[in-house]
């Protein structure tokens, strides 16, 4: 475990902040980029309890923070799905007389100051937020705990983002877990021994109409949510509102295709999922056949909620209570052998990553979890890195992954690992190139996530068979594309071919289709590999 987690020195000062406050003339919920909910949001729902308690307006606040954007190497589609559901969820609230304001700061080192600063200005001592957990978002939260110290105001910080939160799990040495196995067992156990963890949360009250009134918060009602952030402009919008709506009406369809509907052979098929028409099944829903086909790249086989589970328009915990509903059943689905069980194993994946970033902050800083992997030798190649990022390689899986990602804000998971495991291990090019990418073309983007991914798939990760495990990107290929649909989808030029040309164009082939030729030979590729990880710092 990292020296001073921020973690532990978060909950420290929150633990010392003030209990009780006095004068207070407004509740705020500090809504943040995770929680992006009125509907089971525990920190909303808490702090609408105590403004009823106390007989006080409930205001909502969210800031716009450009340069934590810049940061985290967040991309537009990643903040534009962030301001359209802050629209939807204004409408929402306006319907309870709860006004949400959005400001935005810059230079972010004053952000605490001006959070503080608006809450005196609207007489409001008490302030819940949902934990963020990244370092940079802890790091801001210690902050604003002095200074709300300071000016009298209480801060009330809670738990939200994960069906089990950090600091709960520990291994029998009292350690955390840095290997998945382990960890999903005694999550399972543990989820199952204290349910209550995922109790929904309860929706806000309205606050009184007379808030339309008062001189102090009316016109929060009237400003607007921006349509765009400077620097961020999404240019493909229109597209991306039609594959991912934005709100929590939006994830609960999507949530309810999967668990109710037969998936299709097609990965973009109608534009938006939600219309494609799909017939519905109570045996073969997507969700009852997930753990035979959702390695399939070729079919939409999977959930597709990680932009709406990333950005909180769904909570975790309702989807978790979905799939108990789904089978009927009291206790969560523990055996891996089950369609349910492995699909909640990737719940539990999601868990795992942020408890790693919690426990070891350094690998989400650029470090790998795995020191000893700090010094292998990187290629410095930035064709190959355009040719990757474009889906040039030559290896039509590896092509057709990067251009769905870059075509839809999304790729299928085994597509990740795939194109991930190429960068690294056959272009032999560093895995925090690729990571920024991802984050930056990402609608899901999510640090622990992405940096789990990256690092697994890089071998520099919490993986028990490390830099050892090196995917042939062509039997992948006739695994995760049997009927080849998926590269015929999304690379065109191999459109035409059929059979086992379409995994491996031979040159002459892909010269005739205008296909990009191979930038690297696999065997070679792998052999470098082994070599560069298994003497960190040789050639
Ligand atoms: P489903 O298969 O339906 O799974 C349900 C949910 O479980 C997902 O929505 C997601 O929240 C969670 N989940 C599934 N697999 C994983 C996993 N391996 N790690 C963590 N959570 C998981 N996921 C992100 O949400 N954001 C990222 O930025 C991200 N980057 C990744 C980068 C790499 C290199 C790799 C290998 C994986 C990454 N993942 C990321 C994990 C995974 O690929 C996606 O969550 C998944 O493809 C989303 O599709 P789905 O919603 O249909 O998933």
């Amino acid at each position: 475990v990292d020296a001073d987690p921020p973690l532990q020195k978060f909950l420290e000062a929150a633990s010392v902040g003030l209990k009780t406050v006095e004068g207070t003339e407004a509740v705020v919920h500090w809504m943040r980029m995770a929680d992006l909910r009125i509907v089971d949001n525990r920190a909303l729902s808490q702090a609408s309890k105590r403004a009823r308690e106390v007989d006080i307006p409930l205001i909502v606040l969210f800031v716009i923070s450009p340069q934590d954007y810049v940061a985290h190497d967040r991309g537009p589609r990643r903040i534009d799905f962030v301001l359209r559901n802050l629209k939807s969820i204004k409408r929402s609230l306006k319907e309870l007389n709860i006004p949400l304001y959005v400001t935005t700061h810059t230079p972010r080192r004053n952000l605490p100051t001006g959070v503080i600063d608006l809450l005196k200005q609207w007489n409001a001592k008490e302030l819940y937020a949902n934990i963020e957990y990244e370092v940079d978002e802890l790091r801001r939260d210690i902050r604003i705990l002095e200074l709300a110290k300071q000016e009298g105001i209480r801060c009330t910080f809670i738990h939200d983002k994960l069906v089990v939160e950090p600091g709960t799990l520990f291994t029998q040495q009292g350690k955390p877990f840095a290997v998945f196995s382990p960890f999903h067992r005694r999550w399972i156990e543990a989820l199952n021994r204290n349910l209550h963890w995922i109790a929904e949360a309860s929706v806000p009250t309205p606050n009184d109409y007379e808030i339309h009134s008062h001189s102090s918060y009316a016109d929060l009602f009237n400003q607007e949510v921006p349509d765009e952030v400077e620097g961020f402009e999404c240019e493909d919008r229109e597209k991306m509102k039609v594959i991912w709506p934005e709100g929590h009406g939006a994830a609960k369809e999507m949530l309810d295709r999967f668990l109710h509907t037969k998936s299709r052979g097609s990965q973009l098929g109608p534009a938006n999922p939600l219309e494609e028409g799909a017939e519905s099944s109570a045996k073969a829903s997507r969700a009852l056949t997930y753990k035979d086909k959702r390695d399939q790249a070729d079919r939409d086989t999977t959930s597709r909620l990680s932009p709406y589970l990333s950005a909180g328009v769904i909570s975790c915990r309702e989807v978790v209570r979905a799939t108990m509903e789904l089978l009927k059943i009291k206790r969560v689905e523990s055996s891996r052998d089950t369609s349910i069980g492995t699909w909640v194993q990737e719940l539990a994946w999601r868990d795992f990553y942020t408890h790693i970033m919690c426990a070891w902050p350094r690998v989400s800083m650029g470090r790998p979890y795995q020191e000893k992997f700090a010094g292998v030798k990187w290629e410095v190649n930035e064709e190959h890195f355009n040719a990757w990022k474009e889906g040039r390689t030559g290896v039509p899986i590896v092509d057709a992954g990067m251009r769905q990602m870059n075509t839809m804000g999304w790729m299928h998971n085994r597509a990740r690992m795939i194109t991930a495991m190429y960068l690294t291990k056959d272009l032999m090019l560093d895995w925090r190139l690729g990571e920024r990418y991802f984050s930056k073309m990402l609608i899901d983007s999510d640090l622990a996530s992405n940096n789990g991914g990256w690092q697994w798939s890089s071998g520099t990760g919490t993986d028990p068979q490390p830099y050892f495990r090196i995917f042939n990107p062509y039997n992948q290929s006739e695994k995760a594309d049997p009927t080849g649909n998926y590269i015929r989808e999304f690379v065109p030029e191999l459109g035409g071919l059929r059979g086992p040309d379409v995994h491996k164009p031979s040159p002459k082939t892909a010269q005739k289709l205008g296909y990009p030729l191979l930038l690297i030979e696999h065997g070679k590729a792998r052999d470098r590999a082994l070599r560069r990880y298994k003497n960190p710092g040789m050639e």
